[in-house]
């Protein structure tokens, strides 16, 4: 028996339902479903995705097919009564695209297929409305003449328009069936123009010329950009369904429509929607005529809104989820053309699973796994307000969401300045260096006209949920660093703008935004997630103030608190560039005294917000010069409050130059070279934590050394921190549980995991730098090729975003597994990017990690996909590396069905 490309429905019966997605796409699929449960819909037939991979790969369709289309044709026929382009009763049909994924109005469709100069008249004739049968005919031609024939859409619309205009009318229900039938003539020789070929009359050569256009459409251009956008694979394919054609145009008892069954945007329960009386197709949402609420058709139609409102409960009682429909109403008739899952804001997702839990629709854990963990970010940051006014300024990437307005600098010390006077600034840079921290920290929102989603900027904007703009090509900066401009419009220094990170556009001037609110129902979803999930989830947070939003968000502890960035506050970076200029150990610790009780006093605040839950305190990890002034200007400030001379300086400031500090002094090397620095970090963490603890604070720190490589830079680390601690809180820590432990972010750590752990008792992944060092890719320079290597797919996924689980990831489990091997119980964890990127997230939870730490604003979508993690893993017993290889294979399949055909199809 030959395989069975086409599933036939109508009549009640379907071949297929809903669990054929990835067979008939979600369209035919559902197509199916709905006719199976006894809701009316136009009977049709769904063309498999099969055959659509098979057509691009060979050029070809597949033996069988054409005898399995002409059969459900004649199926089609009979079961309306109808003949397909027949001079007596003709059928029409629609030929619509749709894949296993929902991707709206990125291919086509075509619709009134069948008709030609003889089936036309025959619609005429027995309609007895020929305003109506010419309507119909003139979408055809359009249709086909613009998806099939190539002929440009708008050839089309400019002779619509220009014909409306002669008859001095308005809306095109305004023209008479002459005028239409006119129209059609004219369309049919706009086709002759432009493709130099007739319009085909057949009505299967009309067919297979449509079959053929839908399938070529998953390959088209915007198609294959919506894809790379929302991750869905090339592989896959569209159906086509072929549907006999329901007429929303025949009158005013006609109309079609759009509905959801709860409101998308709030998530409310009330049925939501519009429609258009004597209408067809994408006429409503192609904006022809505005439409009307779907309340006013209870008026205009009140027979088939009863019905509606019955058959849009039924469907979401069926599918327990919210619904997005399309609906035509013939001469008062009802006919479903389309159901699936509507698309919502994150707000209305979150009400709609909740309230769908009350209503005992679905259960908790479904609710959990329902909402997109990402989706959460529109969640967390404030919005621009959708009502308002906008005019762009430059646009670039969109790096971190969120908006804000404020007062442009292009300076970071300005920006540092102003905004301690409580002036909301917006920080401009040519590109971001670890130096402009301070005026990242104080602005509002970040713009940089260079770099891409894994720059500097876009990183640490992200890390602190600060809305960002990264790449943003169009910036001119002048000279003199006091303006900027883009186009046609220059910015000085101190106007306004407003950064809307969620799209990467600049705004002129102040508009107006939207806070955040999170509401009850977040609160309850995530703490059903929390119920379902085992991994715990910490924040990164370097500050008290990072700390309490921490807690805020739910986080359980803190994975990676930097101390360095407490060396730039204030008066503080001069103490640090002394201790590092000094020449003597005696002048370094001098400085080092100084410092001391300003990183007691931060550890103190940090302790005390996370009281009860763990703190891992990094150690001093970037390369010296990083601190050390820069400018001439700079090194002249200094030298003069240091008391020294700028020639001094200027020659240590060079000692310190390294050629490629990503790999240089930094991290434990630093320790080990200059262990005063260390000893005084220890001391600063042991003298806080003795200090709340003696308020009633409990706290549990964890001191972990960055940047290891052997066994034994680790073990001299700990006979120094540990010779600290029993001086500070007596033996054995005293009433204080600390725990010593390292970053494994070098490949040689993981390859030697089992020998560190004899002196580790926790191992924290740094996969950012882990994935620096095991790609030999740094970070910062990434955005000149990264790009072309995902667009060629080479790489599926920006390592830096997303962690690579076939390089980096071995790493990580086999660095696990043989620590935990030498010591059974230690804690091991991850606080790279990574920690807040749930398909990672989910990585680290089948790795069997106790915990991961993010970003605090990214806390919540960690914790979602924890929980979604822990649920998917349900039942399932085959290891990782099992379901690598299964993955690999399956991918290595899908390729070979693929892959030859892409050149061949740039027609
Ligand atoms: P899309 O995926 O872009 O929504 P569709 O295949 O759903 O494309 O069709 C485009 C429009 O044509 C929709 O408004 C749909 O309801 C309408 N349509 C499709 N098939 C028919 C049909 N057989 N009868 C009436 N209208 C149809
Ligand atoms: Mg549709
Ligand atoms: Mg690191």
């Amino acid at each position: 028996m030959p395989n069975r490309f086409v599933y036939y429905f109508g009549n009640g019966h379907a071949d297929g339902g809903r669990e054929d997605k990835a067979l008939l796409g979600g369209k035919g699929a559902n197509l199916a479903e709905m006719t199976r449960i006894g809701i009316p819909v136009p009977p049709g037939f769904t063309i498999t995705t099969e055959v659509c991979r098979l057509y691009l790969r060979d050029q070809r369709y597949p033996e069988g097919i054409t005898q399995q289309v002409a059969d459900s044709v004649r199926r089609l026929e009979s079961d309306s009564g109808k003949t397909l382009g027949g001079a007596r009763a003709p059928l029409l049909v629609s030929v619509r695209s749709g894949g296993a994924v929902s991707m709206p109005g990125m291919m086509d469709t075509i619709l009134n297929l069948g008709l030609n100069d003889v089936s036309a008249e025959a619609l005429a004739r027995e309609s007895r409305d020929a305003r109506f049968a010419y309507d119909s005919y003139r979408r055809f031609v359009q249709m086909y003449g613009e998806v099939v024939m190539g002929v440009p859409g708008r050839a089309f619309e400019q002779r619509l328009s220009a014909l409306k205009q002669e008859r001095g009318v308005e809306q095109d229900t305004d023209l008479t069936a002459d005028d239409l039938r006119g129209l059609v003539a004219g369309f049919r020789d706009l086709v002759r123009e432009h493709s130099g070929e007739r319009f085909p009359e057949d009505p299967e050569e009309q067919l297979w010329g449509a079959i053929e256009a839908v399938f070529r459409s998953w390959n088209a251009e915007r198609a294959i950009a919506y894809r790379r956008v929302h991750g869905i694979p090339d592989y896959m394919g569209t159906a086509v369904s072929v549907v006999a054609m329901a007429y929303g145009n025949m009158g005013s008892d006609s109309g079609t429509g759009v509905a959801f069954t709860r409101n998308p945007s709030t998530g409310e329960r009330e049925f939501f929607g519009e429609f258009l009386v004597n209408a067809q197709g994408e006429d409503v949402v192609a904006g022809i005529r505005t439409p009307l609420s779907i309340d006013q058709m209870a008026a205009k139609l009140p027979a088939a809104f009863e019905q509606l409102l019955v058959v849009q409960a039924k469907l979401e009682q069926h599918f327990r989820e919210m619904q997005d429909l399309e609906f035509t109403v013939e001469r008062g008739r009802l006919y479903l053309l389309q159901t699936r899952t509507g698309k919502r804001t994150a707000r209305a997702a979150v009400r709609t699973a909740v309230d769908m839990v009350a209503e005992g629709l679905i259960d908790r854990a479904e609710a959990v796994r329902r909402i997109d963990p990402k989706q959460l970010d529109q969640l967390l940051h404030p919005r621009l307000d959708p009502t308002a006014n906008v005019h762009v300024f430059v646009t670039g990437l969109p790096a971190s969401p969120g908006a804000a307005s404020g007062r442009v600098v292009f300076d970071p010390d300005v920006a540092a300045t102003r905004a301690a006077d409580g002036e909301p600034v917006i920080l401009v840079r040519e590109e971001t260096s670890p130096d402009d921290f301070h005026g990242m920290v104080a602005a509002r929102a970040v713009v940089t006209a260079r770099g891409g989603m894994t720059s500097h900027a876009a990183v640490v904007a992200r890390g602190m949920g600060k809305c960002c703009v990264v790449g943003a090509s169009g910036l001119v900066f002048d000279h003199d660093g006091t303006s900027c401009a883009a186009s046609d419009v220059t910015i000085s220094e101190g106007e306004w703008v407003t950064v809307d990170g969620t799209t990467g556009r600049v705004l002129l001037g102040e508009v107006a935004t939207v806070e955040p609110v999170l509401g009850d129902e977040f609160h309850l979803l995530m703490s059903w997630a929390d119920e379902l999930r085992t991994m715990k989830v910490r924040a990164n947070a370097d500050t008290p103030a990072d700390a309490a939003a921490a807690r805020e968000f739910g986080a359980e502890g803190i994975g990676l608190c930097r101390t360095e960035h407490m060396f730039f506050e204030g008066d503080r970076i001069q103490v640090m560039r002394e201790m590092i200029l000094a020449e003597t150990s005696a002048a370094r610790r001098a400085a080092l005294d100084r410092l001391l009780p300003m990183q007691r006093a931060d550890f103190e605040g940090i302790f005390r917000a996370m009281d009860g839950f763990p703190v891992t305190v990094r150690l001093v990890d970037p390369p010296l010069h990083e601190f050390l002034p820069r400018t001439p200007e700079e090194i002249e400030q200094f030298a003069t409050k240091a008391a020294v001379s700028p020639a001094l300086v200027t020659r240590m400031v060079e000692k310190h130059r390294e050629s490629n500090p990503m790999l240089g002094h930094r991290g434990v090397r630093l320790s080990i070279t200059y262990p005063e620095i260390a000893e005084m970090q220890a001391r600063a963490i042991f003298e806080a934590a003795a200090a709340v603890a003696a308020d009633g604070i409990r706290v549990h720190p964890e001191i972990m050394v960055p940047l290891v490589a052997d066994a034994n830079e680790l073990a001299i680390q700990r006979k120094a921190i540990v010779r600290i601690a029993d001086e500070i809180l007596g033996p054995d820590g005293g009433a204080i549980t600390y725990l010593i432990g390292t970053m494994i972010e070098l490949p040689r750590a993981a390859l030697l995991a089992g020998e560190i752990a004899q002196h580790a008792e926790f191992f924290s992944f740094g996969t950012n730098d882990l994935t620096q060092t095991t790609f030999g890719i740094s970070r910062d320079d990434a955005a000149t090729f990264l790009p072309r290597y995902i667009e060629l797919g080479i790489i599926q996924d920006d390592p830096f975003q997303v962690l690579d689980r076939a390089g980096v990831g071995q790493l990580v489990q086999m660095a696990t597994w043989e620590g935990r091997r030498r010591r059974s119980d230690l804690k091991v964890g991850i606080c790279g990017e990574h920690g807040g990127e749930p398909s990672s997230v989910a990585f680290f939870y089948e790795t069997g990690l106790d915990y991961v730490s993010c970003s605090p604003f990214r806390v919540p979508i960690a914790r979602l996909a924890a929980a979604q993690a822990a649920l998917s893993n349900g039942g399932s017993t085959r290891s990782v590396a099992e379901k690598r290889v299964h993955r690999a294979e399956s991918r290595d399949a899908e390729e070979s069905l693929v892959r030859p055909a892409k050149p061949a199809l740039k027609s």
